[in-house]
């Protein structure tokens, strides 16, 4: 699933419904409460198709503080992907609740999840999920696009985020005539081009070779240490490792949550 084609802001250009009319980033305005970005509280998943139900999270609990750098680890349909989708606004609970900078994400209507998705979130995906058709700089444009930011200004911006992922030189050259480690630099640069809090991504070196990895696990140390919120996705130790806390997840439980001294 894409976030940003799902984002129904951009097909409203109604004021009334304009991002702009809601703070940026409503949890900065309670920054000063003590308190979790992140919180799931006995959060429950279950997945229904036709008679069949099937219980993909079992009462989780999760608390993520502002600036942690945490990886979620587990198995294959351990339920990685379902947290993920739950924490970036992509899916709804079936029990229990998620707090996002303190607010219940149930109160929100679809405008202001749109605008949290857009806004306070950065996603990186496993399938880089790049526009094949544009260059790169119109790929990292596009939050801004659906985010109403004046075009000269996105252009600057993504150019930014670009030469901050070392693919200053590349801003032109469409996703097919580069590497994939090059491509999920590109990603990364979409993911960060709108200042969002926090970054989640699922399985972003799945598709990689060692050493784009490494470039890549790079830039997240870079981003954490500058601040940012970073939830790492993925069913391999040594990704995990690259994180300071280690969730571990199995048949859609955690298992274990510890402080990564390695
Ligand atoms: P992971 O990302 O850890 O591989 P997922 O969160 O994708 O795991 O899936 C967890 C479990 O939920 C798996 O058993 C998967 O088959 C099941 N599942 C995921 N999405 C759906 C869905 N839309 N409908 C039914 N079952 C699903
Ligand atoms: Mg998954």
């Amino acid at each position: 699933m894409n976030p940003v084609s799902a984002n129904p802001v951009s097909a409203n250009p109604d004021p009334a419904h304009s991002v702009a009319a809601l703070p940026a980033h409503p949890w900065v305005l309670e920054a000063d409460a003590p308190g979790p970005v992140i919180e799931l509280i006995d959060a429950g998943k279950t997945y229904t198709s036709g008679t069949i139900e099937f219980e993909a999270l079992k009462g989780i609990n999760l608390a993520i503080h502002e600036g942690e750098y945490v990886a979620i680890m587990g198995p294959s349909g351990s339920g990685k992907s379902t947290i993920m989708n739950i924490l970036g606004c992509l899916d709804t609970l079936t029990r229990g609740q998620y707090r996002l900078g303190g607010t219940d994400v149930e109160e929100l209507d679809e405008i202001e999840l749109a605008s949290v998705r857009n806004q306070q979130i950065g996603f990186v995906f496993q399938g880089f999920n790049l526009l094949s058709s544009l260059p790169a700089w119109r790929n990292v444009e596009l939050p801004l696009v659906y985010g109403h930011v004046p075009r000269e200004e996105r252009k600057k911006r993504a150019s930014r985020a670009l030469e901050r992922v070392g693919l200053g030189d590349r801003l032109d050259n469409k996703p097919g005539e580069m590497s994939g480690g090059q491509q999920q630099r590109v990603a990364v640069a979409r993911a960060l081009v709108g200042e969002p809090t926090m970054i989640l991504a699922d399985e972003p070196t799945g598709n990689l070779d060692s050493v784009s990895t490494r470039d890549v696990l790079n830039l997240f140390d870079e981003l954490n240490t500058l601040g940012r919120t970073i939830v790492l996705i993925t069913h391999e130790l040594e990704v995990a490792q690259r994180a300071r806390r280690i969730v571990w997840v199995k048949d859609g439980a955690i298992v274990r949550d510890e402080v990564n001294a390695a």
